[in-house]
């Protein structure tokens, strides 16, 4: 018999063949022996505890009982035929049915005789039945040698089932599988490590979670395999930090200068908070260091990280470079420059401004400033990243809103400079720790965690339709006291026909509720011309309207300290961190605000607690736990190229302590072997070598 291993195709494991082969790479993407082995089971079924017929319930799965036939007896005509059975324990009867294969049954099952019986219970008038039962003539010794106490169930298909591959099928194949490999099955941790972390080895794990021997194996083997996935995916995160920082010798911001002092001293018209000065400082010592700086700051809405971005683009500045501050949107790269011009004052640093719609005449200008260095700190939009902006020493570059910049266009931003620039990315989307030292493994990580004194935290409250009017009055008294209100509708893509006509519905109740000429509206949607979206923005930017109806286009960066009322329409609609995001536009300034959630009053259970989340909390962090609760990793944008989507058996919403307990053990393992040479970590070294292109150890020092 030719050798056999992992890499074998799976054709050649014995009761496969051609046919059943092409139905599992067609159907499960499995194609070696290998991949059948990862095909882990998605649920169990207990066969250690024995049922007592009186606990019977249709909602249970399907479940081992221990009892004696009574009777069995062939009922019904041709048509519906069926023999059935009664079977009893000490506390009760239970009807045992088949519709097939009777005579054989007929003949076998004993009457009198006690049988172990598994399946499915319903419910069938006032009686429970099951309906073709695995049974098992009782033997006490038997039971007590151990069968299979946690029996596998693996997802199939219908064109699997017809090929004989239903989960009793796979089962059938996985004991064939372990059988052959089981020897060849290689670790990949260094046994130090599984000692340190209590890891019980691959082998072991991969028989386990197909066929456990008890619970305890099974969470032991699930707790390995997790682990493992979890470990490789730091370490390769860790690894490219490693080796970019390796790579990129970063400039050196020495000393603290002239601007930055004199901003602190004479023009910050607040104290900083405490978590704004701890990242300052983070942000200090990363950029002395020599080494390029790729940190990413979290805080949420209002938190004040445009003040440390200003801050930080002054010590650029004050080091002798240039500093951009990229946005993913025209508008909020206006809103930005505006409130970094308004916060530096006139003639202190030269700030300007480069977007899509920029004239080529000032682009010429721009172009020019960056080159000869006149202009200090770059406003924009992604066309600052086009080549043909070039600066004469860029030493720093801000990203708002990560996410919506890719991987790639933050390398074509360290290409702009000789050295790479430092690099600072701000977010306004709270990340789950978990997610985030996944996401954003390979970024050191500040997070502002504190708002500034003295604001008051949002009431939020959520009304239903039949509240509406209470709605209308709130507003009117708001108003009253001179404050602005938003009302925000969704617009989302594949019913964009309806939101739009609820849009209009909105806005012509408004007017109505709102008339001129004591209220006015402004009207902000998607469909309308940037020129006059930018309008009727700016009418409630300078207080000429009090009411901006819009879609979630402001969403981001509109900041109007004055408006103190976000009404959110169909807020059952929208995700958790769109609704956090839209209720941090108010809150701004040192009034009460409000955020009135609307809804229909049908909810779903997940709207249900969409809506009680915001009601409870402001935390950005709380209520990004919640969404990652809800809706997996899977749908938390940013997450398809991080590795998160390949995890088979860890969950990031669940195993957060492994988590940390991988990473920590990366960051430790780095810090006394960076380039893994050791004997103890050979498996490690391994790892990155048998990955396509390997790893570029001429580059670590
Ligand atoms: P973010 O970008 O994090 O949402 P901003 O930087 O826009 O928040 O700050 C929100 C508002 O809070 C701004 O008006 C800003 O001037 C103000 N602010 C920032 N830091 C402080 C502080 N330490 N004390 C008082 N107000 C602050
Ligand atoms: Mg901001």
């Amino acid at each position: 018999m030719p050798s056999v291993n992992l890499s074998t195709p799976i054709e050649y494991l014995k009761g496969v063949g051609q046919q059943k082969a092409e139905i599992l790479k067609k159907e499960l993407g499995i194609f070696t022996f290998s991949d059948l082995l990862h095909y882990y089971p998605f649920r169990y079924i207990d066969r250690t505890r024995f049922y007592k017929i009186r606990e019977i319930h249709a909602d249970l799965p399907a479940v081992q009982i221990l009892g004696r036939v009574v009777s069995k007896e062939v009922i019904g005509d041709k048509r519906a035929k069926r023999l059935v059975a009664q079977l009893r324990d000490e506390t009760g009867q239970i009807e045992l049915v088949w519709f097939q294969s009777l005579r054989w049954v007929e003949k076998t099952l004993q009457v009198g005789a006690v049988y172990t019986v598994f399946g499915k219970p319903s419910e069938f008038g006032s009686k429970y039945s099951i309906s073709h039962p695995e049974l098992e003539a009782y033997n006490q010794n038997a039971a007590k040698t151990g069968n299979l106490s946690l029996q596998p169930v693996y997802n199939s298909t219908e064109k699997l089932k017809q090929s004989f591959l239903d989960s009793k099928g796979i089962q059938r194949l996985m004991a064939v599988l372990l059988e052959q490999i089981r020897k060849d099955i290689p670790e990949t941790i260094p046994p130090y490590l599984l000692a340190k972390h209590r890891l019980i080895d691959r082998a072991s794990s991969l028989c386990q979670i197909h066929f456990p021997a008890s619970t305890e194996m099974l969470e032991a083997a699930k707790r390995r395999l997790k682990f493992e996935e979890l470990f490789f995916i730091q370490l390769k995160l860790l690894r490219n930090k490693l080796v970019r920082t390796a790579r990129f010798r970063g400039l050196v911001f020495g000393q603290v200068g002239q601007k930055f002092n004199e901003f602190y001293t004479t023009k910050l018209p607040f104290d900083l908070t405490n978590a704004q000065k701890r990242v300052l400082r983070e942000i200090r010592q990363d950029t002395q260091k020599g080494v390029q700086m790729n940190r990413l700051l979290q805080g949420d809405v209002g938190s004040g990280k445009t003040v440390v971005a200003l801050m930080t683009m002054l010590l650029a500045v004050d080091n002798g470079c240039q500093a951009c501050l990229m946005a993913p949107t025209e508008i909020l790269a206006k809103q930005h420059f505006a409130s970094l011009r308004a916060m530096a004052g006139d003639g202190f640093v030269n700030i300007s401004l480069l977007c899509g719609s920029t004239p080529r005449k000032e682009r010429k200008i721009l172009h020019e400033g960056l080159r000869t260095g006149v202009i200090d700190i770059l406003v924009g939009t992604h066309a600052l990243i086009e080549d043909e902006v070039q600066f004469k020493n860029l030493g720093l570059a801000v990203i708002d809103e990560q996410h919506r910049f890719g991987v790639e266009q933050r390398a074509r931003l360290w290409r702009k400079n000789e050295v790479p620039p430092h690099v600072l990315v701000m977010t306004a989307t709270p990340i789950p720790r978990t997610l985030a030292m996944t996401l954003y493994g390979d970024l050191d990580v500040s997070v502002i965690d504190e708002l500034p004194q003295g604001r008051k935290p949002i009431k939020t409250l959520h009304l239903f339709e039949s509240q509406r009017l209470r709605m209308f009055g709130f507003i009117r008294q708001e108003i009253a006291k001179g404050r602005q209100v938003y009302v925000v509708y969704p617009l989302i893509q594949e019913s964009e026909k309806m939101d739009l006509l609820y849009l209009e519905a909105g806005i012509e109740a408004m007017s109505r509720e709102f008339p001129l000429p004591d209220y006015r509206i402004s009207i902000v949607h998607g469909k309308l011309k940037a020129a006059d979206k930018d309008f009727e923005m700016q009418r409630f930017v300078k207080g000429e309207t009090q009411i901006m109806v819009a879609t979630t286009v402001i969403e981001v960066g509109v900041n109007v300290p004055n408006a103190s009322v976000m009404v959110i329409e169909n807020a059952e609609r929208f995700g958790l961190s769109q609704l956090h995001q839209l209720r941090g536009r108010v809150g701004r300034g040192a009034e009460q605000s409000y955020c009135i959630l609307m809804s229909g009053n049908k909810l779903s259970r997940e709207g249900k607690i969409r809506l009680e989340t915001m009601v409870r909390t402001n935390d950005g962090f709380e209520i990004s736990e919640t969404d990652l609760q809800l809706r997996g990793p899977g749908n938390i944008e940013g997450t398809q190229q991080s590795g998160v989507l390949d995890l088979k058996l860890a969950d990031l919403s669940v195993d957060q302590h492994l988590l940390k307990e991988a990473r920590a053990e990366v960051i430790d393992l780095f810090e006394k072997d960076p380039d893994l040479s050791s004997e103890d970590n050979r498996l490690l070294r391994e790892y990155f070598m048998s990955r396509s292109g390997g790893i570029r150890w001429d580059k670590i020092s």
